[in-house]
C-alpha cells in the first residue's frame, strides 16, 4: 500500500489509485432491499438514527433497473470527471438481504455495464451468511469486491439502546465468515452515540483492531428528522452527548493514532442533507474540509495512525 506522504494515515483515495492506477467513482444504487429490522423479522422500527424516508423510496415508487441508476450516474460523474471506471455501490438498506439467485441476479446486471470494474456492498453483519458469501467469493475472482459490514458500535448496550437488533458478537462472526475470501472487508462506525464516554469511543478502536477489517468509515452522530432519535432529543437532549467540532476533532486524533496501522480510513464524517439535519450542526462545512482540519490538528498534536497501537494492544 502506497502512502500519501501529505498524510498520516491510509487515506482511501491514495488506496484507490494504487489499486487501481486512476480515480475511480463509486455510484449509489438502490436497488429495492429491505432490511430485517423494518421487515419485522427483529423489528419493524429500524435502527434509531435511520431516516428511513431519505433512502426508502421502494416502498412508495418502483425502483429504477440498477443498469439505468448506472447509466444515470455516469452520465452525472462525467461531467465532473474524467473518470472512466466506476464500482457499482449498492447502499441502501442491506444489500445482502435476499434470497441469493435475486442477488446473483441483481450484482451481474450492475457488472455487466463495460465501465463497472467492481461492487461495493453495504451490509449489516446478521445479513451476511455462507450461501451469499460463495456468490461474493465467486465474483471476487474476477472483480474487486468490497463488503461494507455496519458494526455501529462495539459495545452491547449501546447496540440494544439504539435498536440495531444485532450484538458486536454477531459483527465479529460475520467478519470472520467473510474473511480470506479476497474481499475487501470494510466497516462503518458511529461515533457520539448516547451513553459512550472517551473511553468507550477509544476502545472502539481496540476491538476493530483486532477484527479482519481492511477499510474503516467513521462519522460522528447526528440526529436527522424523522427518527426515532429526533424524538428522544425533542423529549429528553440531555441523552445525547453532541460532539462539536473541536471536539470531534480532538477525538478522530486519538482514536487514529489507536488504530492498527494497515486499516484505510475511508471517511471521517458524513453530510446529511440540511433539510433533514437537527443537530450538530458545524456550520456547513464539507467533509474534505473536515478532513483538513483533522490532517492539521495530526500534525499539531504530533499523532499518526498506529502510534498508539502498541500501547493499545499491550494493555
Ligand atoms: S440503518 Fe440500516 S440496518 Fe438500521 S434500520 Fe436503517 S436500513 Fe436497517
Amino acid at each position: 500500500m502506497s502512502v500519501n506522504k501529505d498524510k498520516r494515515y491510509l487515506d482511501y483515495s491514495s488506496y484507490i489509485k494504487k489499486n487501481f492506477d486512476q480515480r475511480v467513482q463509486k455510484i449509489s444504487i438502490n436497488a429495492g432491499f429491505t432490511c430485517p429490522n423494518l421487515d419485522g423479522t427483529k423489528s419493524r422500527g429500524g435502527c434509531s438514527y435511520c431516516n428511513n424516508n431519505t433512502f426508502n423510496p421502494f416502498y412508495c415508487k418502483p425502483v429504477k433497473p440498477v443498469l439505468t441508476q448506472i447509466e444515470e450516474g455516469i452520465s452525472f460523474f462525467a461531467q465532473k470527471y474524467k473518470t472512466q471506471k466506476y464500482l457499482a455501490y449498492f447502499q441502501a438498506f442491506s444489500n445482502t438481504y435476499a434470497e441469493t439467485s435475486h442477488l446473483e441476479k441483481l450484482y451481474h446486471e450492475a457488472l455487466s455495464h463495460p465501465q463497472v470494474i467492481g461492487l461495493a456492498i453495504s451490509t449489516r453483519p446478521d445479513c451476511i451468511h455462507p450461501d451469499n458469501l460463495e456468490l461474493l467469493t465467486y465474483l471476487a475472482k474476477k472483480y474487486y469486491i468490497s463488503l461494507e459490514i455496519g458494526i455501529e458500535s462495539t459495545f452491547n448496550p449501546t447496540l440494544e439502546a439504539i435498536n440495531r437488533c444485532h450484538s458486536f458478537e454477531e459483527t465479529i462472526h460475520a467478519f470472520v465468515l467473510a474473511k480470506d475470501r479476497n474481499l475487501h472487508l470494510g466497516g462503518h462506525l458511529i461515533l457520539g452515540l448516547p451513553g459512550e464516554n472517551k473511553d468507550i469511543l477509544l476502545s472502539h478502536a481496540e476491538k476493530i483492531n483486532l477484527l479482519p477489517i481492511e477499510i474503516l468509515k467513521i462519522h460522528h452522530l447526528q440526529i436527522v428528522k424523522h427518527t426515532m432519535m429526533a424524538f428522544q432529543y425533542k423529549n429528553d437532549p440531555d441523552i445525547f452527548q453532541l460532539f462539536g467540532l473541536e471536539d470531534y476533532i480532538d477525538l478522530v486524533t486519538d482514536f487514529i493514532s489507536i488504530l492498527r496501522p494497515d486499516i484505510i480510513l475511508g471517511r471521517f464524517t458524513s453530510e446529511s442533507p440540511a433539510k433533514y439535519l437537527i443537530a450538530p450542526k458545524w456550520n456547513g462545512l464539507k467533509n474534505y474540509e473536515i478532513t483538513a482540519m483533522i490532517d492539521k490538528a495530526l500534525i499539531h498534536k504530533n499523532l499518526w495512525q498506529g502510534k498508539n497501537y502498541l500501547n493499545a494492544v499491550a494493555r
